[in-house]
């Protein structure tokens, strides 16, 4: 039961320029993670007419801010941009409200999401195309990229802000307008970082936000003719879905998906560096990063001690609340989720893995009304099972031991998946071996597997992505087409 349902706070959608709620009223309600029984907000259950609302607010704002010149979008965005400084530590709030991470991680999120959006804007202001020699004398041969119209954002809810600052920036700089869908897990945080353009005066239609599930107000904004690309961050299943839909009317989508992502660490690595890297790595944000490391395949000569640094890592961890100073690990985000988790638990354990630390709902003072989830690991894994195939996104490791490095590699690339990997070894010949054989579009020479810097781009291969990647060069790639000018200027 509810205890504050009545006096949580009412949230409205943003289109063309205003705050409303969903045409028919309808909310959901929104519960906090680390006590369940709290309702954080209540959000629009946005209806198709609220989509279209949406989307002729996006394509009504669409020529008037394609014709400004690039620096003047240029300037809206910075101001945003100041204003995501400013309001740091109420947006870390509102992401800790919702998805449960540390107040430290919230933060961490936003200050990354400031430099993958400046890094952006810059990218905006460089992209001027290219001059081509001609074979012919007095013309001009040059191509460039031009914008799109009316983009489809659909963001996850691990990392809320920082997915749609990725998206929303290339495609606004380079002229777009967008209607944002985020996930209904964390919808504050996709209303908060609207917000922040809508406050500093971007024009109105721009950029505009509604609220509601997937199938509702996701499926209906995928399915309006008039949006130009669509990219998305989620699950695998889903962006499959979405691909299939998008192709019939031939628009382009940008897909971000799931992960299994390997460590491997060889005998000559450094093991206290390789075991914090991937405790960090599969434990950081309850392990729900895309680019957490789920599978670690360790030489078995130094498993032991490996093994055993990891889980007094593990075991050092101290859930809780993400607003308390001393929580290092907060809850997983919604009881779907920690039921997810735990199913995926029970199975390894049926399928005969060895559970060698947590496997629960973790219980205690503080505890017991969220989303809690011991940091767990297991031992005696092989690729047959589920918990070694499937992406469980939450805080579970399985480890692996291997005789040789091509076995640790064969293991590594043997998923569906290929978002990020990453190896531990002083050895430089194995280290770049591993570089072309392993299979993910992220990989990592001792460094753990979700570091990444803006200036490069970021996706996934296999079931892990399809589509331009995100950020770097190709951020604003994916929102704009090539326009090829052959000008004949003198005769
Ligand atoms: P999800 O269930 O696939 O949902 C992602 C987004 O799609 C949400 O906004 C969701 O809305 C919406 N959606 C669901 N069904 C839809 C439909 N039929 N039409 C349109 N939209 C629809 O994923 P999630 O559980 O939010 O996020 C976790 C997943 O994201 C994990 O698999 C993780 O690996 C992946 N991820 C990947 C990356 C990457 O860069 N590769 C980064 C972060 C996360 P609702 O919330 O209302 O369902
Ligand atoms: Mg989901």
């Amino acid at each position: 039961m509810s205890t504050n349902s009545t006096t949580a706070p009412t949230h409205q959608n943003y289109i063309g320029g205003e705050w409303r709620a969903a045409s028919d009223g309808a909310l959901d309600a929104h519960h906090n993670p680390a006590r369940i029984s709290e309702v954080t907000g209540h959000f629009p259950r946005s209806t198709d007419d609220d989509v279209r609302a949406a989307v002729d607010a996006a394509e009504a704002a669409y020529p008037a801010w394609r014709d400004l010149s690039v620096f003047a979008r240029a300037e809206y965005l910075k101001r945003a941009l100041a204003l995501m400084s400013e309001r740091i530590d109420r947006v870390s709030q509102v992401i800790t409200t919702e998805n449960g991470k540390t107040l430290a991680e919230s933060r961490g999120e936003i200050v990354s999401a400031i430099k993958e959006m400046e890094h952006q804007i810059h990218q905006g202001l460089r992209d001027l195309g290219e001059i081509a020699p001609s074979a012919q004398s007095g013309v001009l041969a040059y191509q460039y990229r031009r914008p799109l119209g009316v983009c489809a954002v659909i963001s996850p809810w691990n990392f809320p802000f920082n997915v749609p600052g990725r998206k929303c920036t290339p495609a606004l700089i380079a002229g777009n307008t967008v209607v944002l869908k985020p996930a209904s897990l964390t919808p504050n945080v996709g209303l908060e970082f609207t917000r922040l353009f809508a406050d500093t005066g971007l024009p109105k239609g721009v950029l505009n936000c509604i609220t509601g599930s997937g199938s509702g107000a996701g499926e209906s904004l995928l399915n309006d003719s008039r949006i130009k690309a669509i990219s998305f961050t989620g699950s695998t299943k889903v962006g499959i879905h979405i691909n299939q839909l998008a192709a019939g009317r031939l628009v382009r989508t940008q897909l971000e998906l799931g992960g299994k992502n390997p460590m491997v660490v060889l005998e000559d690595a450094d093991l206290d560096e390789a075991a914090s890297a991937c405790a960090t790595a599969a434990f950081a944000c309850a392990g729900q990063w895309c680019t957490s490391t789920s599978r670690v395949i360790v030489a078995k000569k130094i498993a032991g001690p490996f093994v055993e640094a990891v889980l007094a890592k593990a075991q050092a961890l101290r859930l809780g609340n993400g607003f308390d100073p001393a929580t290092t690990m907060g809850p997983v985000c919604g009881t779907q989720q920690m039921k997810n988790i735990l199913d995926f638990i029970e199975q390894g354990k049926q399928e005969g893995a060895r559970l060698l630390t947590g496997g629960r709902r973790a219980a205690g003072e503080g505890l017991d009304d969220g989303c809690f989830i011991e940091p767990t690991v297991f031992s005696e894994v092989n690729p047959g099972m589920t918990i070694t195939q499937e992406e469980i996104f939450g805080p579970v490791l399985s480890v692996f031991t291997a005789d040789s490095f091509d076995e640790a590699v064969n293991i590594a690339n043997g998923v569906r998946f290929g978002l990020a990997s990453s190896i531990y070894t002083k050895d430089l010949e194995r280290a770049m071996k591993f570089l072309e054989k392993t299979e993910a579009g992220l990989t990592h020479v001792n460094m753990m597997s979700a570091y990444k810097e803006p200036q490069l781009s970021f996706g996934g291969i296999k079931q892990s992505g399809s589509g331009i990647p995100e950020a770097g060069r190709t951020g604003i790639e994916f929102f704009t087409e090539h326009k090829v000018a052959y000008i004949k200027y003198r005769s």
